[in-house]
């Protein structure tokens, strides 16, 4: 029975090394992903660096791989661009209801978010401003 316990610690050791390993080499290669992805993918609007973790439309967590479809503008000034967020796999199957942050009105499948991108090295982020309703088709 002893010996049984052993083998069981050690899994637990060996788990727990692995969750640290893997936060460890998560984050040293999110630093990286983020300043050389940008660079490369100006003509590839999906699948920004800075993708937001939890869809700005209608709120739900995503995985890793997860990503949020949206469309960014060429740069305005020198650190953020003019973005248009459509929303995730989930709510674009419509499976979850699409919702502006702002106002709270449930989007159309033609309405987009409208949001900001700073794009920072190695810290982006996406400020959401409105939706197509209370900011405009055009702003
Ligand atoms: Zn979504
Ligand atoms: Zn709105």
């Amino acid at each position: 029975m002893d010996e049984y316990l052993q083998i069981l610690g050690f899994v637990i050791t060996g788990v727990i090394l692995l969750y640290f390993g893997y936060t460890l080499f998560f984050h040293i290669g999110k630093g990286h992903a983020s300043g050389s992805d940008i660079k490369n993918k100006k003509t590839d609007i999906e699948g920004e660096a800075g993708a937001p973790r939890t869809c700005p439309v209608c709120s739900i967590r995503l995985l890793h791989g997860e990503r949020v479809k949206s469309s960014a503008f060429p740069a305005i000034g020198k650190t953020d661009r003019l973005m248009y967020i459509a929303g995730c796999y989930y709510c674009l199957e419509g499976d979850r209801l699409r919702v502006c942050p702002v106002c709270g009105a449930v989007l159309n499948y033609d309405e987009n978010l409208i949001a900001r991108f700073f794009d920072k090295p190695g810290r982006s982020h996406v400020h959401v401003l409105g939706c197509s309703r209370c900011r405009g088709p055009r702003h």
